[in-house]
C-alpha cells in the first residue's frame, strides 16, 4: 500500500520515536517504516527529549527522575552536597561541644588547685 503524504509527514516528525513506535502509530509494518525512512534519508535512531533541560538525548530517560542522564546526575550531586553540608554541621557541633567540655575540665582543675593551696 502506498504511503500518503500525511504518513510521510508523520514519519518525518516522529522518526526518532523509533521504527516500532512509528509502525504502530501508523498501522504499518516495521519493515515498511524502515524502507520509507531509508528512502527519505531519515534516521530512526531513538531519541528522547528531557523535560528538565529540553535537550534531545540518545540514551533513555531515567526511570526514577524522568530526566536525562546529565540532569539525573546533577540532582544526585545536589543531594550529595546536601549530605556533605549536614555532616560538616555535625562535625562543627561536636567540635564546639568538645571545646566546651575541655574548658570546663580545665576550670574545674584550676579551682581544685586553688582550694588545695589555701
Ligand atoms: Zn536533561
Amino acid at each position: 500500500m502506498k504511503w500518503t503524504t500525511r504518513e510521510i509527514k508523520y514519519l518525518e516528525d516522529h522518526a526518532d520515536d523509533g521504527a516500532e513506535a512509528v509502525a504502530s502509530a501508523l498501522g504499518r509494518s516495521v519493515q515498511s517504516v524502515k524502507a520509507q525512512a531509508k528512502r527519505y534519508g531519515l534516521s530512526l535512531r531513538r531519541a528522547w527529549q528531557c523535560p528538565k533541560c529540553g535537550m534531545r538525548v540518545q540514551t533513555p530517560l531515567s526511570s526514577k527522575t524522568g530526566w536525562c542522564v546529565s540532569c539525573t546526575r546533577e540532582l544526585r550531586n545536589e543531594r550529595i552536597a546536601e549530605e556533605v553540608r549536614e555532616l560538616q554541621e555535625e562535625v562543627r557541633r561536636e567540635e564546639r561541644v568538645n571545646r566546651e567540655r575541655q574548658r570546663l575540665y580545665s576550670a574545674k582543675h584550676r579551682a581544685r588547685k586553688k582550694l588545695k593551696k589555701s
